[in-house]
């Protein structure tokens, strides 16, 4: 049961307008599905276009944002619930518990670091939540590669490579997360040898 989702995404205002249009659809159908959206808190981007979409259409935000962020003027201050942290590790644990699955828009260096880090500990175990990505127009193809390099080389189980899902469209991101059946993966390392 999905009540809360987590959503890493760019905070640039300078990309192009499919993007915002897939940060308001996304928004909209949050709202829609009584989903409480967990995010960075900021007024910026898609950030502050995704949250400010969820409130116009009666749903409920979170925000999580550091003190030093919020000083500098780029946090959104009329979601439902602003929750200001110390620094940026307090925010991810924070951002990570609050959520029940976890969302990437296309984004920067930031989203690509959340996301990895959601990543990162569903293949330990930490969680069992889902993970997905809008690949909007193959956005996300260069990690998918990465990663398929990675198990390739055999830096990465190829077991793990379910840990996320790169969704072409918001529907079947949406999809992916309302049938998802959490499951366990085995030990990441082979410690009979
Ligand atoms: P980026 O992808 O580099 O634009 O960074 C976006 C991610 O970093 C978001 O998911 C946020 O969690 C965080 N972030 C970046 N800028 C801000 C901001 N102005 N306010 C709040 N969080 C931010």
């Amino acid at each position: 049961m999905i009540a809360a989702v987590t959503v890493f995404c760019g905070s640039s205002d300078l990309v192009d307008a499919k993007y915002f249009d897939a940060a308001r659809e996304l928004g909209e159908k949050l709202a829609r599905r009584r989903w409480r959206l967990v995010y960075g808190g900021g007024s910026v981007g898609l950030m502050g276009e995704l949250a400010r979409t969820v409130l116009a259409h009666g749903g409920a935000v979170t925000g999580v944002i550091p003190k030093a962020l919020l000083d500098l003027g780029v946090g959104e201050t009329t979601v439902t619930e602003l929750v200001v942290t110390e620094g940026l590790r307090d925010r991810k644990a924070i951002m990570d518990s609050r959520g029940d699955a976890f969302v990437a828009l296309p984004g920067g260096m930031g989203t690509f670091e959340e996301i990895l880090e959601v990543m990162t500990l569903k293949q330990l175990g930490y969680h069992r939540k889902p993970v997905a990505v809008l690949d909007l127009d193959g956005y996300y193809e260069p990690l998918w590669t990465q990663i398929q390099r990675g198990i390739d080389l055999g830096f990465i189980k190829a077991e793990y490579l379910d840990v996320w899902y790169p969704a072409p469209d918001v529907d079947a991101l949406l999809r992916y997360l309302e049938a998802y059946r959490p499951h366990g993966y085995g030990l990441k390392w082979d410690t009979t040898r």
